[in-house]
């Protein structure tokens, strides 16, 4: 029935208006998974455990089979007494400077000299030995480069750390307000190459030491940059507190019908993971409705709708609710490495993160790779419901590099982050400034459950196109 209706464009409205996802259940997913109840769903807690519970259930319910695959980590928290003293002055801890040990260690005790090496770009450090040091960078690209994988913070760490680095700073304006909470790593591996510590220097603590920031700027974006001394002798002193746990990434599959493509895959993905608790203020849990109740909820009626299929497409689904995102990507960055079915057979990736409530979205655009074969699916998949597809309308804020998309997208997998665009704006305005990664990113029975509808069609229909075709 279903392949009869794709294949004859006078029912491509009529399939559209009749595709089983239901806005009631997609609420009903919303409203549990981000109540006070969960605690902000962070990994590693009674509210990140019940959170994978209720996933494995919920898709299970749905009618695909669930396996959960433990993910590795380590929770540090920064403790007392750790300080850096720099030529006998010691900088205000979280005002001046704050750093993590990286290195997945109790304490840290270190004396080392400062290198600046401007964005810390691969190709800059050709000609520069800096095993040992403490590795200044300038956080983002440079003015007029777009933002790219190299600007990631990790892939700067990563590169560092494979160096022999001893610590990385980078410069920024202020240290964040959440510095000081429990920050979560992929647990290392026992001969891995790591940092000792990792953070942030403030710009006026760097001008206090002598570090000219509008010059080291300028030099870093000249042709030709390499790496420079900085004046000073650092004395690092860390102490921290380590939880090692095991989240999940809850993994859910619906086989495909034909012997011969089954092994290939179409990949979704959300992650659960939110931020949890903070210590102090009136409403202290982070419910992470937006983010990423709404991704979960489509994952999980994307899920039925594929199960209820008779017959199945050719090839399978699989959907996977990751953990540990909202600390940069460590469950999908997991996955990667340690596929539980191969990723050469992943035809294509669609993840969702993000989906604000609202009318029929004016439109989606979708991050990630533009140059593949899975492309005109998404094109294909904008036309049979009639939401245009659009570019990413501010590719400079980088979210290319900063959703779980882009763990597979790096390991060569044609992944894409879907989003809806809201001209009329009536929730996103506001979203990203007076919600995004605050305690009041919360559920309210009154949202429009439209757009995330809307969304989680497009997910299911493109996705049964990638695993129908020839
Ligand atoms: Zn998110």
């Amino acid at each position: 029935m279903f392949r009869l209706l794709i294949a004859i464009p006078a029912a491509i409205s009529l399939f559209s208006q009749s595709l089983p996802i239901d806005s009631n259940r997609l609420r009903a997913h919303i409203r549990f998974l981000s109540s006070d109840l969960l605690e902000g769903r962070a990994p590693g807690t009674r509210g990140g455990d019940l959170t994978e519970q209720y996933l494995a259930s919920a898709f299970e319910a749905a009618g695909a089979k669930v396996q959960m695959q433990a993910v590795p980590l380590v929770g540090v928290s920064m403790e007392p007494g750790s300080k850096i003293s720099i030529d006998s002055r010691e900088l205000t801890w979280r005002t001046e400077v704050f750093v993590t040990i990286a290195s997945q260690q109790k304490s840290a005790s270190l004396t080392g000299s400062f290198v600046f090496a401007g964005y810390g770009l691969q190709e800059v450090y050709a000609n520069s030995d800096v095993r040992g040091k403490i590795v200044v960078l300038l956080a983002g690209n440079a003015p007029g480069q777009a933002a790219s994988a190299a600007s990631r913070p990790a892939t700067k760490l990563k590169e560092a750390a494979q160096l022999g680095a001893a610590g990385v700073l980078i410069l920024s304006k202020m240290i964040a307000p959440n510095a000081g909470r429990e920050q979560l790593q992929l647990q290392l591996k026992p001969d891995a190459p790591a940092l000792s510590f990792s953070g942030t220097i403030t710009e006026t603590a760097a001008q206090k030491l002598g570090w000219v920031v509008a010059d080291l700027t300028a030099k870093a974006a000249a042709p030709g940059f390499q790496p420079v001394s900085l004046p000073g002798m650092a004395q690092v002193e860390l102490k921290a507190a380590l939880r090692t746990m095991s989240a999940h990434n809850v993994i859910a599959t619906v086989a495909g019908s034909d012997p011969l493509v089954e092994s290939e895959q179409i990949l979704y993905s959300a992650h659960w993971d939110h931020l949890g608790m903070s210590s102090t203020g009136e409403d202290r849990i982070f419910n992470g409705a937006v983010d990423n109740a709404t991704g979960c909820a489509a994952l999980i009626e994307v899920a039925r709708a594929w199960a209820a299929l008779e017959p199945k497409p050719k090839r399978s689904a699989v959907f996977i609710a990751t953990t540990g995102e909202e600390s940069g990507l460590l469950g999908a960055t997991y996955y990667a490495a340690n596929p539980v079915f191969p990723l050469q057979q992943v035809k294509l990736g669609l993840n969702l993160d993000g989906l604000a409530p609202g009318p029929k979205p004016t439109g989606f655009f979708a991050l990630g790779p533009a140059n593949t074969d899975a492309w005109p699916l998404l094109e294909e998949g904008a036309r049979r419901l009639s939401v245009p597809l659009r570019p990413d309308p501010k590719p400079e804020l980088g979210y290319l590099f900063r959703a779980d998309h882009f763990a597979l997208m790096n390991a060569g997998v044609p992944a894409y982050s879907l989003l809806p665009l809201d001209e009329a704006g009536q929730f996103s305005a506001t979203y990203m400034s007076s919600r995004y990664h605050k305690a009041n990113d919360e559920y309210s029975p009154d949202w429009d459950m439209t757009s995330n509808e809307t969304m989680s069609r497009l997910a299911f229909t493109i996705g049964i196109s990638a695993a129908s075709r020839p």
